[in-house]
């Protein structure tokens, strides 16, 4: 299980402090260097409650950062709500802005891309309790790259 105690248990309000900064809320590595292929990108849980049983992430790529292209049975919901960039959903490449939202079903093949030259930053709600992503295989790579527009937009 990933530690998500960077975020306290409680707090009626957590006010912005900073452009798309939280009090208390730590600006965390994305994932583990090294376990998977992304550039430039920042993690930081905004919500996390077995309750709910969902967390509430924000993600944050430099200019020219990207996600990792992956997929798995889980899906996400997104939006858009840091500068603009493109996202891959299946063989589909969308141009996203603020406050767009994107849909990922599941086993659904994706990326995110800030493509401008600011950052790119979005809210992405999952189940607390998932599957880990998949990265692709050579044979996948070969399938998505058949596509000439999803060859040249993914990252990987
Ligand atoms: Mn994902």
């Amino acid at each position: 299980m990933t530690d998500f105690t960077e975020t306290p248990a409680v707090a009626p309000l957590r006010a912005e402090t900073d452009t798309c900064r939280w009090q208390s809320v730590g600006v965390m590595a994305y994932k583990e260097e090294g376990s998977a292929p992304f550039k430039d990108i920042t993690r930081q849980t905004l919500f996390d409650d077995p309750d709910l049983k969902c967390q509430v992430r924000y993600f944050e790529m430099a200019a020219g950062g990207h996600s990792t292209l992956e997929r798995h049975e889980h899906m996400h919901a997104v939006m858009i709500l840091r500068g603009e960039g493109h996202a891959l959903v299946g063989t589909r490449i969308f141009a996203v802005k603020e406050r767009d939202l994107v849909n990922i079903p599941g086993m659904t093949w994706h990326q995110f891309r800030a493509t401008g030259d600011a950052p790119m930053g979005f809210l992405c709600v999952v189940n607390q309790e998932r599957d880990k992503p998949q990265l692709p295989t050579e044979e996948d790579l070969r399938g998505m790259r058949s596509d000439a527009e999803v060859a040249a937009f993914i990252r990987c």
